[in-house]
């Protein structure tokens, strides 16, 4: 029997077929889930219902998770539907520009703001709000990089976001396990996707991962995909509050 037969899971943060959300949205897809995707604005809602159409049964809704409004209408609209999920998964992240190509210390004020506010609070907004749907329990999911606890070259504010978002994990889950509901991340080693041509010298950071990494090769996001249908799923009801490295064991290393 497929994994996740009969579960609805939500889906924030595909914008194309490379992102990691795709790839996740995919396997859960396979693994029997219904679907449904959200998308920031006007401007991405053609690709990613093109995207949705591959799914059987899914659903794209608007939601930029900067405001509180397109948050709360999001599932009030999926509230009125009578949509239950099981599942939700948040695979967003912004920075600035600027405060990717300088250096750290000279972040500014707004930059961190910005960097907190879309990639490391909306987590807590959407997890919140997913679980007035989830009445039989349920599992939430972020993504997440190691550029939270190593100085990762060009990452900066990100990686103070990261840190800030796996924190928010732990309180979350700590929060939610009372009511049925788990809450995990991916650390995904680093895949070529849209955000990630955002930071500087990324593709050095390929070789370097694919020269050191035990198993000798960059992260494949089909591998971030199944990991995130054992989460979502029974397999792994015993698992709250974790990071779940998926990055071809290459946070082992020293130096
Ligand atoms: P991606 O395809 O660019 O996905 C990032 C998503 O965040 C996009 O769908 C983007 O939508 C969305 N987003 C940004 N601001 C938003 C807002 N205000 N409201 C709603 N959505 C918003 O890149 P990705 O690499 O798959 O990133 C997905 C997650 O994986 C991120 O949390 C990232 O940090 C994490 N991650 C990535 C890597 C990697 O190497 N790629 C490694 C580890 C972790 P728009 O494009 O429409 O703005």
């Amino acid at each position: 029997m497929p994994l996740l037969e009969n579960r609805t899971v939500l889906v924030m943060g595909v914008v194309n077929r490379w992102s990691l959300a795709h790839a996740i949205a995919a396997a859960l897809a396979r693994e029997g889930a219904r679907l449904h995707l959200t998308y920031q604005g006007e401007r991405q809602r053609e690709t990613v219902e093109q995207v949705a159409a591959a799914f059987p049964q899914a659903r794209t809704w608007p939601c930029d998770v900067a405001s509180d409004e397109q948050v709360q209408a999001l599932f009030a609209r999926l509230a009125s539907e009578g949509v239950e999920l099981d599942g939700l998964v948040h695979s967003i992240a912004f920075a600035q520009r600027e405060d990717l190509d300088r250096a750290f210390e000279l972040t500014s004020r707004e930059g961190f703001r910005v960097a907190l506010d879309v990639s490391a609070y909306s987590f807590i907004a959407v997890a919140h709000a997913a679980a007035g749907l989830m009445p039989r329990g349920g599992s939430l999911l972020t993504l997440t990089y190691l550029g939270s606890e190593r100085v990762v070259r060009n990452y900066n504010v990100m990686g103070v976001a990261k840190a800030a978002l796996e924190a928010s994990v732990r309180y979350l889950a700590a929060d939610l396990g009372p009511r049925g509901i788990r809450v995990n991340a991916i650390s995904a080693g680093p895949v070529k996707t849209a955000s990630a041509r955002g930071i500087r010298d990324f593709t050095s950071i390929l070789d370097q991962v694919a020269q050191r990494a035990p198993l000798r090769r960059i992260t494949d996001p089909a591998e971030v995909g199944d990991a995130a249908a054992f989460l979502a799923s029974d397999l792994s009801r015993g698992i709250t509050g974790e990071v779940l490295y998926v990055d071809n064991g290459y946070h082992i290393l020293g130096v």
